[in-house]
């Protein structure tokens, strides 16, 4: 049989273009994110497309620039993918920011992070929500038609992204039936899928729903989000369903639903850390380290108590132990965020003005982002990583530590409430709710003897070589029932 041609649909594309405003030149910057890492160079090899925004905003009497082919000094995978496998997904400003930073990060991210307090619903971004993954939805079928025209064996595969695209599949198959192709759709969500409980207060619950059932295969991060999806369709829809084998029956068809956690490109992080110069003294400094988007998923506040609990309740630790916070700046137009910025500065600053001494202050924070090779070093060296979201889909920062730590190993402290925390059983499991059991497993992991952490770092460290991110790529493919990759064949 021939193989499969992959159509990838997420929000952005696979690399950063930027309109110069003054000389009106594009650039095209690759992401070097661990998805993008794992799928580029499938894309490449089987010519197949990537249909996303491009970034750029055009007016509506604006020509859009052409996609510019990569810097030939680009070396990394998305380099491999041509202008003409790339289908940008051009759209108003108004309609974007009505649809990205209205009905995704204002409504869905908070209910979909179970913190529905802070979800907001409006018909107006949900209308732009619709109109926006119909746009997406057009492109792909464009991609449909041109991966056909180019080979007429080929079937095309499918694969859309996380929660801004969970209608496109139902605009995909209605448009593509007209053309009597035959296509494979999956989805998978990146961020966590709540208990019907939570998800059912989305006034347009049902439709989500209806929309992720045009896929033949639903991946999530975890068994958990599994569940909780497949009872939501069981309660909303009266879909028949088996829970044990992951089947969902919607109009005549079989959904297959499966867990899949994603995992780092953990051999380049590795190779990072080897190389990384060394920026903490591990020998005479003791650092507890903490690595995220300014999020408040990502439980900051609470971190920083836990942290200053740990210094009144083992003031042996003044002048020994730091906590070195890098945090990076994330959605800062918006007020919530703006305001929780202020909150974690001043708290810094509480905790420095108590407990510094003339050569020594407790927090180091750093608000910026930090490339992954320099990031490598801080993982590297640091003694303990404090993870400690609310929630988390999956969390990739605590498995990056994982694969830098190449010397004395140190130790993980990880939030419950993480999508990673399902299989990183070895680490220090605590619930970043409660102050004291945090402070108290940083203590543990200070003191912890040097065999007891050797063995539980070996064995996350295994698990997550083992599982990096091309055997999720290697997974889906496989729940896909696709051609395109064999096992000896994970890149
Ligand atoms: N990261 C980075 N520079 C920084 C801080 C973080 O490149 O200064 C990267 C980090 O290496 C990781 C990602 O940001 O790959 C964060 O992913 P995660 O899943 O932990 O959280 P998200 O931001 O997706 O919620």
């Amino acid at each position: 049989a021939e193989q499969d041609a992959l159509i990838v649909v997420s929000n952005r594309l696979p690399f950063i273009i930027t309109k110069n405003p003054l000389t009106g030149d594009v650039e095209r910057k690759s992401s070097a994110g661990g998805l993008v890492t794992a799928v580029a160079p499938v894309v490449a090899q089987c010519k197949g497309k990537w249909v996303g925004w491009t970034g750029v905003f055009y007016g509506p009497n604006e020509e859009p620039d052409p996609i510019p082919e990569a810097d030939i000094n680009d070396k990394t995978p998305t380099a491999g993918i041509k202008a003409e496998q790339i289908v940008p997904v051009y759209c108003d400003e108004k309609r974007f920011k009505n649809y990205y930073d209205g009905c995704c990060n204002g409504g869905l991210w908070p209910l979909f992070h179970s913190m529905q307090d802070r979800a907001v619903f409006s018909d107006d971004h949900w209308q732009d929500y619709v109109a926006v993954n119909e746009l997406f939805a057009e492109k792909t079928v464009e991609a449909i038609r041109n991966v056909r025209e180019a080979n007429s064996n080929v079937t095309p595969l499918i694969w859309i992204h996380d929660s801004q695209l969970m209608l496109a599949a139902s605009t995909i198959r209605e448009l593509s039936k007209k053309d009597d192709i035959p296509i494979k759709i999956g989805f998978f969500l990146h961020i966590p899928f709540p208990p019907f409980d939570i998800f059912s207060i989305c006034p347009w619950s049902k439709d989500i729903l209806c929309g992720l059932l045009e896929c033949g295969v639903i991946g999530f991060h975890t068994e958990g989000y599994c569940l909780n999806f497949i009872d939501c369709c069981h309660r909303q829809l009266s879909c028949r369903v088996d829970r044990s084998a992951g089947i969902i029956e919607y109009k005549d068809r079989h959904i297959r639903v499966r867990a899949m956690p994603i995992g780092i490109p953990y051999d380049r992080f590795v190779q990072l850390a080897e190389e990384a110069p060394r920026v903490i003294k591990r020998t005479t400094e003791t650092v507890i380290l903490g690595v995220e988007r300014l999020d408040y998923t990502k439980g900051l506040i609470h971190r920083l108590q836990a942290f200053e609990k740990l210094l009144e309740d083992h003031p042996e630790y003044i002048e020994k132990v730091y906590f070195m916070q890098i945090t990076v700046p994330s959605r800062t137009n918006v007020q919530e965020y703006q305001d929780l910025k202020q909150e974690i500065d001043q708290l810094v600053g509480k905790i420095n003005g108590k407990f510094s001494t003339a050569n020594w202050s407790p927090v180091r924070y750093i608000y910026g982002c930090i490339p992954q090779s320099e990031l490598a070093s801080y993982y590297r060296d640091a003694s303990v990583a404090l993870v400690t979201p609310l929630r988390d889909g999956m969390n990739l920062v605590c498995k990056e530590f994982v694969a830098c730590q190449t010397g004395d190993p140190g130790v993980l402290v990880l939030s419950r409430f993480t999508g990673a925390a399902e299989l990183m059983q070895e680490a220090l499991l605590c619930s970043p709710y409660k102050i004291e059991e945090v402070a108290e497993a940083l203590h543990k992991a200070l003191q912890m003897p040097l065999e007891e952490r050797t063995m539980r770092m070996q064995s996350l460290q295994r698990r997550e070589k083992k599982n990096d991110v091309n055997t999720w790529m290697y997974m889906f493919m496989q729940a896909m029932e696709s051609n395109l990759l064999k096992p000896d064949q994970k890149i």
